[in-house]
């Protein structure tokens, strides 16, 4: 069983955003009104933030993306009353929208701001005007389960793209990745089995220097970040 995991090299991260924009899209996440923005109730699985050390003129800034870290240990996953959300055996931690009941208990305890409160019923793709053969091919999230409002979404590395590979026989890490790392144009994102050494994603550990964020929190986060 695969292990999957991301390794961002902060060096190439010109902190553009088109990940964060490429996960909206892909996911369908309603988009916010200006107001709705403001009242910040414009969700988002990803984001990127900036890190600042020093002060001007000598300040050193790093644009670091943040999706969910898909911990092995996830803190999110302890405090669910409603076991809504959960490890899957190849590393995922995904969200059952049935289950969930907008508690927040999960925000609260990600120590990533990983999650996401959902102000608005998600907006449906429009299936109808499309030939159901053409559909899968279309519109990469296809088959997505529909989430009404009031309950908390995040990132979940496209499972569904990963599924489909799966099904198609297609090669994950290379053929097939999430939209995040197929959108940026910096290649700064890879993706892949973080067990498997012949990975591009093993390789880049092995060879590089990584860390992970707040490691002392014994999240275990699988996104690992390159840097100097
Ligand atoms: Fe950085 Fe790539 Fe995201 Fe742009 S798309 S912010 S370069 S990771
Ligand atoms: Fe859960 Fe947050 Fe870890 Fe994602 S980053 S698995 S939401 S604790």
């Amino acid at each position: 069983m695969a292990r999957w995991g991301m390794v961002i090299d902060l060096d190439k991260c010109t902190g553009c955003q088109e990940c964060t924009i490429a996960c909206k899209e892909e996911n369908n996440i309603p988009h916010g009104s200006p107001e709705e923005q403001r009242r910040r109730q414009d969700p988002y699985w990803h984001k990127v933030i900036a890190a600042s050390e020093g002060e001007y003129p000598t300040a050193h800034i790093e644009m670091v993306p943040m999706p969910c870290m898909h911990c092995d240990n996830p803190a999110c996953q302890m405090v669910c009353p409603c076991k809504a959300t959960y490890r899957r055996n190849d590393g995922i931690v995904m969200q059952n929208f049935r289950r969930c009941i907008g508690c927040k208990y999960c925000m609260v305890a990600c120590p990533y701001g990983a999650r996401a409160y959902n102000y608005k019923e998600q907006e449906d793709l429009p299936y109808d005007r499309i030939d159901p053969p053409l559909r899968r091919d279309l519109i990469g999230n296809w088959p997505f389960p529909h989430r009404a409002h009031g309950m908390v979404e995040k990132c979940t590395f496209c499972f569904h793209r990963i599924e489909k590979a799966l099904m198609e026989g297609q090669q994950i890490g290379t053929e097939v990745v999430p939209a995040c790392v197929e959108a940026c144009p910096a290649h700064a994102r890879t993706f892949g089995d973080l067990d498997d050494p012949d990975s591009e994603v093993a390789k880049l550990l092995s060879n590089r220097t990584s860390i992970t964020l707040r490691e002392a929190m014994g999240t275990k986060p699988k996104v690992h970040y390159l840097t100097k």
